[in-house]
């Protein structure tokens, strides 16, 4: 093992240079991670105020404001509370499991 200097030179840079974008990149996954979670937190709330329970929780509906915000869905079924089964909207007791609609 008889490497120049310069040899040592450039392989500690080149070390040094793979560790420091190594730890960068880690800084920003863990920036990313801190932004969709306070993303998540705010398209939440957001809906939450909103009163909007069927739109998808994807960060695309928050990073486009600017589409129109959906509409809440008419109930058109009734869902049974029970067994959670769809059952007709004219439908007075569950298909399922006979509770009361
Ligand atoms: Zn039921």
């Amino acid at each position: 093992m008889n490497f120049p200097p310069m040899a040592w030179i450039i392989l500690a840079l080149g070390v040094l240079w793979l560790v420091l974008r190594l730890w960068s990149r880690k800084a920003e996954e863990k920036r990313q991670e801190e932004r969709d979670a306070r993303m998540a937190e705010l398209l939440a709330e957001r809906e939450r105020l909103l009163g909007h329970d069927d739109s998808p929780h994807s960060l695309g509906a928050v990073v486009s404001d600017s589409t129109p915000p959906a509409k809440p869905k008419a109930p058109s079924e009734n869902v049974c509370a029970g067994c959670r089964m769809v059952n007709p909207p004219d439908a007075k007791t569950c298909a399922g499991c006979g509770l009361e609609l």
